[in-house]
């Protein structure tokens, strides 16, 4: 997998949405989780394309800037898709979490294997829904990426038509 660090970075349409499960560490509920993800990004380093950061597939993580647009879709999906303050990374970024309050966080959902964002078997991939967002444009967003899981996501993953 190649993870990309924090950065501001273009995105353009198409844009997706995948949707997941996650169990509450804290209360046991079951809720959605969202994310974000790109067909094609690349990179904007000092105003300048790089080059090697172009094309591919990408899931955004650790969103730290998303226009409004795009957040109240993602929030139609899942609407406890919220900018949260992370104790364990000491900052504020739209994160998933619980309607009990607690936060699930981007490292546990996409980092970590058989997570929600991570699956390892065709199973896990394909009980994630995928979604288009019925949007078009290019927006800066501020987040970090990797291209790992997301071929496989959106290769077995299950694609519903907007809601
Ligand atoms: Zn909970």
């Amino acid at each position: 997998m190649t993870n990309n660090g924090h950065s501001t970075a273009k995105m353009c349409s198409p844009l997706w949405a995948m949707v997941g499960q996650n169990k509450c560490w804290k209360c046991g509920r079951i809720e959605n989780v969202v994310a974000l993800v790109t067909e094609e990004f690349w990179r904007e380093i000092r105003g300048e394309i790089d080059p090697y950061g172009s094309g591919g597939f990408g899931v955004l993580s650790n969103i730290t800037q998303l226009p409004d647009e795009i957040l109240m879709l993602l929030q139609k999906l899942n609407p406890l898709f919220q900018k949260r303050f992370s104790k364990t990374v000491e900052a504020e970024y739209y994160a998933n979490g619980c309607s009990c309050g607690a936060l699930f966080g981007d490292f546990y959902l996409h980092d970590e294997p058989g997570h929600t964002f991570f699956p390892q078997s065709d199973e896990e991939a394909s009980a994630i829904k995928l979604y288009q967002l019925p949007i078009q444009g290019e927006w800066p967003i501020a987040c970090s990426s990797s291209n790992g899981p997301g071929e496989f996501i959106f290769e077995r993953g299950t694609r519903c038509a907007w809601i």
